[in-house]
Formats: C-alpha cells, structure tokens, sequence
C-alpha cells in the first residue's frame, strides 16, 4: 500500500498579541520587545526556511500581528502561504462573551481578506481553548476547518458539538455527579487535531509568569520526539496527517531553525511525504471521507 502522509506547518505569530492575552507579559517591555523580535525577525527567516525548501505552509496570525508587521506579513502572503486566523490579542475564547468572540472573529477575517483578497478558511483557537459557541461562529462565517482539538492525534476528523459532562461538587451527595459524559451531534467543521507534544511553545519558551515554564530544552530532545511521532505514524499508517505547531518567537531562533532542518531532512526523504497547507488537508480529508449524515 502506497503510503500518503500530509504534513504541515503551522506558524503561529503570536508576536506581541501572545504576550498581551496569554503569556502574562503585557506589562513587561521586554516581554514585549521579545514579540518584537518575532514578527520582525523570527517570521522571516521561516519565511526563508521554506522558501529554501520550496514548501508551502498556514500561517495563523493574530489580527495584531497583521496590523503591527503589515510589511512581514505581506511578504508571507506574497510568497503564497496560506492565512488563518487565531485571534485579534491571542484572546482566550472561554474567557470572552460570545459577542465579543464574535467581534475579534470578524475583525480578524476582514484583515485576512484585505490582505489576501479572500477570506480565510481555517481558524486556531489561542491556547487552543475552544469556547462553547466557537464551533457554531465558525460555521457560521464559512470556516472550513479548526485546528484546536486533540480527540484524534493523526487523523482528521468532524467536530462534535455539544458535549456535556458533570464536574464534582463535593458538597452534594457522590450519586449527584457520577455520571458519564454524554456526546453530542457531529456537524461539518473539520478538525486537523493538533497537539501540545508537536508544539514548539511549551518546551522551548522561557515565559515568567508560568509556574512550570520550560525554555531552556534541548532542541535535539524535542528533535527526538517529533521524529518518533513521525516515525512511528510512517511505520503504522498508510494515510496520516502529522503537523507542526511552530512560533516565530521560538523557531526563529538559530537552535531551533537547525533543529527544524534536520527534521524536515528526515521527513522528506520518505517516500509518500508531503508538505502542503491545512487547507489542501481539510480539502483532502472532505474528498476522503464524506460526512455521512
Ligand atoms: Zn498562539
């Protein structure tokens, strides 16, 4: 059996935004001169990165990021990379109203739109926190695809909505919340599962306020783990989706740019790999698998 393994990219440009609405670092100026730095510097040597490798990837830019680096921004919309949307501050969505999640939701396409000529298709939750009525804005606004769901790891799958589940009130009777979790309906939203243990963020990112922040791992271990990953979806499945959750903030820096270039070295030498965008995956996955209704 032929093998058909679609890999991806997904560049995350947190920049400042990341630092203002979830890294706790919106008093700090050098937390902000670290945004800075990855929307000036650190997205355009990735940028290079693939232009080197002549692979197109998603971008998910937080309206902030496309408003303060519109010249970095144009170019990687100029080079052909895909444009999704991930917030306007890198809000976190169970935090807002759904009026206001709908607001930055708007602004954020509108931007997209203005700078590709097309709306965007495809959308990543900041911090991956999915609000209870993201699903159905999605839909809503003609989004295709999420990217913020981990019920699958290397198969794409339709998102459910509408899952319910009791929490544990130790003040009632034990009966009042034992109790199992109960499904609730698929709808056309198509999930591309990401994954905290293919993201460069948490490992590689020196953040003050997070009680346990890493920053300071070797790139060679986390090498290892995303190469065992891919290894093994190789060896295990015939189709499979493998992406990479990266930030400017963290790959644009020397260690981790070698890091990503030994690794793509061992993923594209197989035979059956290929790079492409989340949204030739979504369109891949529809062709694929039908939604039965
Ligand atoms: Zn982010």
């Amino acid at each position: 059996m032929t093998k058909e393994i679609l890999c991806a990219f997904g560049v995350d440009v947190d920049a400042v935004g990341g630092w203002l609405g979830s890294y706790g670092g919106e008093d700090s100026p050098c937390d902000i001169s670290r945004g800075m730095f990855a929307g000036e510097v650190g997205s355009m040597r990735i940028l290079e990165l693939f232009e080197r490798w002549g692979i197109k990837s998603t971008w998910f830019v937080p309206g902030h990021s496309l408003e303060t680096f519109p010249k970095e921004m144009a170019a990687v919309a100029a080079a052909g990379h895909e444009i999704g949307m991930h917030g306007y501050s890198h809000e976190n969505p169970i935090a807002m109203t759904p009026e206001q999640e709908e607001a930055v939701m708007d602004k954020s396409i509108q931007l997209i739109e203005d700078l590709c000529g097309r709306r965007p298709t495809g959308y990543v939750a900041p911090w991956w926190e999915f609000s209870h009525v993201t699903n159905e804005l999605l839909l809503k606004k003609g989004i295709k695809y999420d990217h913020s769901l981990m019920h699958r790891d290397f198969t794409p799958y339709y998102v459910r909505v509408g899952d319910s589940w009791t929490k544990i009130d130790y003040s009632k009777k034990a009966e009042e919340w034992m109790k199992p979790l109960v499904r609730g309906e698929e709808s056309d939203l198509i999930e591309i599962p990401c994954s905290w243990n293919l993201d460069d963020l948490p490992p590689m990112m020196f953040i003050k306020a997070a009680p346990n922040s890493h920053g300071f791992v070797n790139p060679r271990d986390l090498e290892q783990m995303w190469r065992d990953q891919f290894d093994w979806v190789y060896r295990e499945m015939d189709y499979g989706v493998l992406t990479f959750t990266i930030h400017p903030d963290v790959s644009g820096k020397p260690h981790v740019l070698m890091m990503l270039e030994r690794l793509y070295n061992h993923i594209i030498s197989h035979p059956g790999v290929k790079f492409t965008t989340f949204d030739a995956i979504a369109d891949d996955f529809a062709a694929r698998s039908p939604r039965v209704k």
